[in-house]
């Protein structure tokens, strides 16, 4: 066997649009990352998750008077910087992400601004550029809480350490997990402000670690799964007992899964390396693209 191309390369194709089960994400600006961030809307229940991803959509919802409440991960501007919109909606937050919203100095202090000029600087950008009200929430996540949104069943799992009340979602029926600002991008999730914690960011991260979120939900994740079942022979039911299956794994990844190339023989036995053919199939790219 040959040397395999490009080890390790394949990430799945992360398209952040669409339908998710009885969720729908809101794709940001600028890639969902800051000054924005990338909104759940639960239509049915109208609640809505994050709104700072694309400010028209969001005032169309406004316009229809389709969301019922807001629900906020946690209380950065990149993820508040729409509730404007919905300042007569109930907000729903976690107790410690209470202070930076209801107060522009509570924030300040929660980023640990001191200087006064720059105080006065970020005050100027909060109020004008991310639309800063002060806010009350109207109810207080409570950790490992299950809500029932009838189209969706949500369990809350705060994660504190991004900040000291940072809050994931696990939406039970889809099999999706909304994680807010731990997704791991090489910018974070630990920012260093005056609430962050090290030590709580990684227990956070170890315990999202631990649950189980395939990434079929989406159509892109169910196209990938059917084609490797019909490279590898599962579709027809003949299973693999006359193939060979080569799995090589070397080391993990940023998201600490395991990066794998898989050969596999065919029906006459020739080996064929499996990463290649989801490249060539366009249900992969490489890392870095
Ligand atoms: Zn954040």
């Amino acid at each position: 066997m040959g040397g395999p191309p490009g080890r390790g390369e394949i990430l799945n194709k992360r398209r952040l649009s669409g339908r998710f089960g009885a969720i729908r994400l809101i794709p940001g600006g600028n890639g969902g990352t800051y000054p924005h961030c990338n909104s759940v809307w639960i239509e049915e229940a109208g609640v809505l998750i994050d709104p700072a991803s694309d400010r028209g959509r969001l005032e169309e919802l406004r316009r229809l008077g389709a969301v019922k409440a807001v629900w906020l991960s946690h209380g950065h501007e990149d993820h508040f910087a729409d509730l404007d919109l919905f300042d007569d909606c109930p907000l729903w937050v976690s107790r410690e992400e209470a202070p930076p919203l209801e107060s522009l100095e509570g924030l300040l202090d929660a980023y640990g601004i001191g200087e006064p000029d720059h105080r006065a600087y970020w005050r100027r950008v909060f109020e004008e550029r991310f639309h800063f009200r002060p806010r009350s929430p109207s109810r207080f996540f409570r950790d490992g809480e299950v809500i029932d949104l009838g189209s969706e069943t949500v369990q809350v799992i705060v994660t504190p350490g991004h900040t000291p009340g940072h809050a994931a979602f696990l939406f039970r029926k889809t099999g999706a997990l909304f994680l807010g600002d731990y997704d791991l991008t090489p910018f974070g999730p630990w920012y260093g402000d005056a609430g962050s914690s090290i030590e709580e960011t990684l227990r956070s991260i170890e315990r999202l670690r631990g649950i189980d979120a395939p990434e079929l939900v989406s159509a892109d994740g169910k196209k990938a799964k059917e084609f490797l079942e019909k490279k590898l022979g599962l579709a027809e039911g003949e299973g693999l007992s006359d193939r060979m299956v080569l799995v090589r794994t070397e080391k993990s990844d940023k998201y600490d899964r395991y990066l794998a190339d898989l050969f596999y023989t065919d029906k006459n036995g020739r080996e064929i390396y499996l990463n290649q053919e989801i490249l060539a199939a366009g249900l992969a790219i490489r890392m870095g693209e």
